[in-house]
């Protein structure tokens, strides 16, 4: 069992090549609940329904948000009636969210309900939310507070970042299974997520952060930042915002409590002494996965890494 520490862009990628070597029944995967939201009366997981959908084969690649191929009719009402959604919701990526609103009416947790919404998808790995307690990044910046998305979708991070918050992390239980997966699993691989916003609160939770530190050893991560810059998003706005270098350098800062791994591109290979003095081993390689090919190389590399024998899959 591989456990796998998830936002919802650079690591779903990732997923798609550790699910093609060694399946999905042997990923168990915890995943940021911190830019959830309410929208139109909906409550949106932004980031679990990408890993969701990514597993499910049906994720909206040109964005890695909402469905592939999907309308969007009751969007464009809204907005003619002068109800402008924050994030642009599918008609059928809408029904998903509907039915996860209405069974955590019912009371039921964050966690099984993902579960359920999972098992409709047919997806078989274990995908987790960090927390069933309600936990909100907000960032600080020197116009004012605000969330993710109004941070980055809203003010395409235009403002300068002064400090990032995770609301709710300090009470936060992990959810149901979460500290299991990472005692059980065989590695733990921090993807390429944002580090501050995807990551962070993750992190943030106390409990997870010291079952994290307490294995080490097994814990790797792989840079979503390349040749000083990220791929895609906002990670190096919050991280220059935080004081962290814009590079692998700044991402092992970010975790070296935590990992006793990094894999880097090959271009940042200069850092490497830097960050082997953080006592972190470091494995170069390239970062970039454009397609299915390149995100399955990454994975393989990312399982030697960790020492794993991936069980590939015949034919
Ligand atoms: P979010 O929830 O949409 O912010 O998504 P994530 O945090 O999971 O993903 C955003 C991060 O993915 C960014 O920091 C990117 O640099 C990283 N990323 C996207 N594509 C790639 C890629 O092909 N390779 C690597 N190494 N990182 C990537």
């Amino acid at each position: 069992m591989l456990t796998v520490l998830s936002g919802g862009t650079g690591t779903p990628k990732l997923l798609q090549g550790l699910v093609h070597l060694v399946g999905q029944e042997n990923l168990s995967i915890i995943v940021n609940t911190g830019e959830d939201l309410e929208i139109s009366g909906l409550y949106v997981s932004p980031d679990i329904d990408t890993v969701m959908y990514t597993l499910a084969g049906v994720v909206n690649e040109e964005t890695w948000y909402g469905l592939r191929e999907d309308t969007f009719e009751e969007h464009e009402k809204l907005k003619q009636e002068g109800k402008s959604e924050l994030l642009r919701i599918g008609d059928l990526d809408r029904k998903v969210k509907q039915l996860r609103t209405i069974l955590l009416k019912t009371g039921e947790p964050l966690s099984a309900v993902t579960r359920e919404l999972c098992r409709r998808f047919d997806v078989l790995a274990n995908v987790m939310p960090m927390s069933d307690d309600r936990v909100t990044t907000r960032i600080h910046t020197e116009v004012g507070t605000m969330t993710f998305h109004e941070f980055w979708v809203a003010r395409r991070a235009q403002d300068r970042v002064k400090s990032v918050l995770f609301d709710g992390a300090e009470l936060a239980r992990a959810a149901p299974g979460v500290l299991e997966a990472i005692e059980d699993g065989e590695a733990i691989i921090i993807g390429p997520s944002n580090p501050v916003t995807s990551i962070g609160p993750i992190v943030a939770i106390r409990e997870i952060r010291s079952a994290l530190k307490k294995l080490r050893e097994k814990v790797i991560a792989v840079s979503p930042i390349i040749g000083g810059s990220p791929v895609s998003g906002p990670a190096g706005a919050l991280m220059r915002g935080l004081g962290y270098e814009i590079s692998p350098l700044g991402v092992a800062q970010y975790y070296c409590d935590f990992i006793s791994g990094l894999v880097i591109d090959r271009r940042d290979e200069t850092l490497r002494p830097k960050i082997e003095d953080l006592g972190i081993a470091v494995f170069s390689t390239d970062l970039l996965m454009p397609d299915l090919p390149s995100r399955v190389k990454l994975a393989r590399s990312v399982l030697t890494f960790a020492g794993i024998k991936a069980k590939f899959r015949s034919g």
